[in-house]
């Protein structure tokens, strides 16, 4: 499993997930093992009935104590108390059934373990000060993609029979500075990707289409089946049975179908030296008006799932991603900001000027505006940026200039 990590520093997570043998007895290690269970357990039990925030302060101040008795290093006792915190708010958003452990794994600080990756030697300190030294189970070149990343925090594990480790790797993206922007919309229908130059001229538009609706249908089914079994769906084995294929055939459509999209849109970008601007999709539910072009039945997921897989492909190729308010996208005018009005299947029309024009091309170009109007403002990237800002006045040269641009990014869609 691997992400992109949002926040300031582009990043991207992966662990290596490998098989250890500990060299010489494992005892120790197994009783760690047992010992940060029942800890977890221990705080499990003593938290459950709390309602109120738990924070890390208090936690602390609840369990730090109770925790190095037992033996535990420091950061042991952060990562006992944090991982209860995760487990007891997960099972409270889930079943509401209090979390009973029965696996033994633990979850190790970064200062509490030493990695060579070289020599593919751990060495973990358990408690009492112990150590203990694993020799890691990998093949040499799926190592060696990691060089050079840095390690913050890894997951031991015994399954029974052997030890797993894995470890999380971090690397920062270092991004390539961007020569060409491309937007994309997704819709219930496609997906529309445009590819402008700095100074924003079109030079590539690009449709794909969704399999939204055969996702649909499968929704549907189940719906339908829900229905009918109002309260016993979950009980009876062949209804859930039912319920279940259709919700794994709806998670291997939507999976292969953002892979794939993820992957072409990202080796697009890299082929114009492109940086790619999305809509922000939280921002769509913030501004309450689900937009009529997702369709409500699907929800955000799958959308979400698009755009986490293009921009983990982005990120691998060191290509920047960003996200931009999607309001009015695809009801604004692109050339003079005027409201626009549906005249047949997938055509707006604009009420001031007259601008007739394809409802997901203009939501790629007003994705453009909404780039350079935010980010050529804060001096981002430093390169003049004419093309027109949104709400400009339909007078003047820009608005010519915009509508032949407009024009011939539609001449590119009707030609391909
Ligand atoms: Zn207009």
């Amino acid at each position: 499993m691997s992400y992109p990590v949002r926040g300031e520093e582009p990043a991207i997570i992966e662990a290596l997930k490998v098989r250890a043998l500990p060299e010489g007895s494992c005892d120790k290690l197994l009783e760690f093992l047992r010992l940060y269970r029942d800890a977890v357990q221990m705080v499990v039990d003593r938290v459950w009935g709390i309602d109120e925030g738990l924070s890390k302060k208090r936690l602390h101040r609840l369990f730090y104590d109770d925790l190095v008795n037992l033996g535990f290093r420091a950061h042991h006792a952060k990562e006992v108390y944090m991982y209860a915190k995760s487990l007891v708010e997960s099972a409270r958003g889930n079943s509401g059934r209090k979390p009973v452990l029965r696996k033994l794994s633990a979850r190790i600080d970064k200062y509490d373990y030493k990695l060579d990756l070289d020599s593919m030697a751990l060495t973990l300190k358990l408690h009492n000060s112990y150590e203990v030294r694993l020799r890691l189970i990998a093949p040499r070149e799926r190592v060696e993609k990691f060089r050079g990343w840095s390690n913050y925090e890894l997951v031991v594990k015994y399954d029974g029979k052997s030890f797993w480790v894995s470890i999380y790797l971090r690397r920062t993206v270092k991004t390539v500075k961007p020569r060409t922007v491309t937007t994309i919309d997704l819709n219930f229908d496609n997906v529309t990707l445009a590819v402008f130059t700095l100074d924003g001229r079109p030079l590539k538009l690009k449709r794909f289409k969704t399999p939204h609706r055969r996702v649909l249908t499968h929704r549907i089914w189940i719906e339908r089946i829900q229905k009918r079994y109002p309260r016993s769906w979950r009980f009876i084995k062949g209804v859930r049975r039912a319920i279940e294929r259709h919700g794994k055939r709806i998670r291997n459509i939507s999976w292969d179908y953002a892979h794939k999209l993820g992957d072409l849109v990202a080796k697009l970008a890299l082929k114009y030296c492109s940086l790619i601007v999305f809509e922000d999709l939280e921002k769509l539910r913030e501004n309450g008006k689900r937009d009529k072009r997702l369709n409500k039945r699907l929800g955000l997921w799958f959308y979400r799932r698009m755009q986490f897989c293009i921009e983990y492909e982005a990120r691998e190729r060191n290509l920047e991603a960003v996200k931009v308010d999607p309001r009015g996208t695809s009801s604004k005018c692109p050339r003079c900001g005027g409201r626009l009005v549906e005249c047949g299947y997938r055509v707006l029309r604009c009420r001031r000027c007259g601008f007739v024009g394809d409802r997901d091309v203009i939501a790629t170009v007003n994705l453009y505006r909404k780039y350079v109007f935010k980010y050529s403002r804060c001096g981002v990237l430093g390169v003049a940026l004419n093309a027109p800002k949104p709400d400009e006045d339909p007078s003047g040269v820009r608005g010519n200039r915009y509508e032949a641009m407009t024009i011939s990014i539609f001449m590119n869609l009707y030609e391909s």
